[in-house]
């Protein structure tokens, strides 16, 4: 079972790291053990709960239901590629999160590196993007209908 929203002050917290784990990131530990047994961590992406931010329309922070404007957080080159891999996420959460991670070092959010920045936009609408069989990144992204304001 899936928990329940989650407020952005009572996300987990990476042990590792310190710093919040948010919805998409993983299992709260506080629901039963992580289907792989490892703690929750920040740095890596739950296939299984990114789409089913995608398909429930849910924020990949907090876990409740998203409405307008959707927020995406990326690197440049998902910027420019105009393909997150991080699903959608309010606004107000992904901006928490930024300052979260702030001071963190190293790979967050299945970023496979750390980007030199991060970036923020926002967006109406968004198309989910499942990989072809041919593709080498397997993973699915997210590709936002038109950008209504970089905020970062
Ligand atoms: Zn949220």
């Amino acid at each position: 079972m899936d928990p329940a929203p989650t407020a952005f002050a009572d996300l987990p917290l990476d042990p590792e790291l310190g710093a919040p784990v948010p919805f998409a990131c993983g299992t709260d530990d506080r629901y039963g053990a992580a289907r792989d047994g490892a703690p929750v961590s920040a740095r890596t992406l739950d296939g299984r709960r990114v789409t089913q931010c995608a398909l429930s329309r849910i924020c990949g922070v907090c876990g409740a239901g998203l409405g307008r404007p959707i927020a995406f957080l990326g690197s440049p080159e998902e910027a420019a590629r105009n393909a997150f891999h991080f699903p959608p996420a309010h606004l107000a959460c992904a901006q928490a999160l930024l300052a979260a991670y702030e001071r963190v070092p190293g790979a967050l959010l299945g970023q496979v590196e750390p980007p030199p920045s991060w970036v923020l936009v926002t967006t109406a609408a968004f198309e989910f993007v499942r990989p072809g069989r041919e593709e080498v990144d397997r993973r699915p992204t997210f590709a936002p209908h038109a950008i209504l304001e970089q905020v970062r």
